[in-house]
């Protein structure tokens, strides 16, 4: 993995500011403002339909926001930066580019079933770096490896528990070497007893310096591992405060607190 505790720790590597999303009349971002800072792990929590997810996919513009902007150090991601409006999406190539330092894991793994873990893997590292063969092989061992999945490599996704598939797809992000890595809800889908194991290699990469922006239910993981957590309700931002504030006192916002309840 490489270091990213090596310069400007805590400085902004994505921006989002006044960003707006609609499906059709529906809002489901209003006006959101939030910085996801280098080598911090940012959690976002909320009520279903409260636009998690749409918040995390407008981040590589997986969804279009219509107002606003995102930028990731500093390079408006998604639109085309020339100023005229209405805007215009940035041709895919360069969309393309941009999403090579943003890595996703959703909640389904979305392995290749035919493919081992090693070739699940590798096969970003062919299709979208281009590295050689050998080289590709080579990182994508050391990304199975930091999942604690060296001996692993040989097996094909269904000779894999749902924990293990998705570190594999935690591999295939890490091996991109990306600047950040979005997951959403990466253990939603997991029997309870392999939940710990996925979010255990989660607290390593963050423990090496890796940006994270996290949607989770976990509230153990959000409490204990986030160094901010960002509450969205009805597609506003609520809060994005130390995790303290929220789980560790009784919080301000009523909203927050009635979510809190459901937890316990
Ligand atoms: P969360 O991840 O917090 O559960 P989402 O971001 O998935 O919430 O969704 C926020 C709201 O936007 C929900 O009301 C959802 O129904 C709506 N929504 C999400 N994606 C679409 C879409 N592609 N078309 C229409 N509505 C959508
Ligand atoms: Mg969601």
């Amino acid at each position: 993995m490489p270091d990213n505790r090596d310069s400007a720790e805590g400085a902004p590597i994505i921006t989002v500011r006044a960003m707006s999303k609609r499906f059709g009349d529906f809002e489901a971002l209003t006006d959101i403002s939030i910085d996801v800072r280098r080598s911090e792990v940012l959690c976002l929590i909320g009520p279903s339909g409260s636009g998690k997810s749409t918040l995390l996919r407008c981040m590589n513009f997986l969804e279009r926001y219509d107002e606003g902007e995102v930028r990731m150090e500093g390079e408006l991601i998604g639109w085309r930066d020339d100023g005229a409006a209405p805007r215009r999406p940035l041709p895919s190539a360069v969309l393309r580019e941009q999403r090579k330092h943003i890595g996703m894991v959703f909640q389904q793994f979305n392995l290749w079933p035919h493919f081992t873990a090693l070739q699940n893997v590798a096969e970003a590292l062919l299709r979208v770096k281009r590295l050689p063969r050998d080289e590709a092989f080579a990182r994508a061992e050391a990304a199975l490896g930091k999942v604690d999945l060296a001996d692993k490599a040989g097996n094909h996704p269904s000779g894999l528990s749902g924990g293990q598939q998705q570190r594999v797809a935690i591999a295939r992000a890490i091996a991109m070497e990306p600047r950040v890595m979005l997951f959403d809800e990466p253990t939603s889908a997991l029997d309870p007893e392999l939940v710990g194991e996925v979010l255990s290699v989660m607290k390593q990469m963050a423990a090496e310096g890796m940006t994270m922006v996290v949607v989770t239910h976990e509230m153990g993981f959000a409490a204990h591992v986030a160094d901010r957590v960002a509450f969205l309700d009805r597609a506003r931002l609520v809060a994005c405060v130390p995790p303290a504030e929220i789980f560790g006192a009784t919080p301000a916002d009523e909203r927050i607190r009635a979510f809190l309840q459901t937890y316990r």
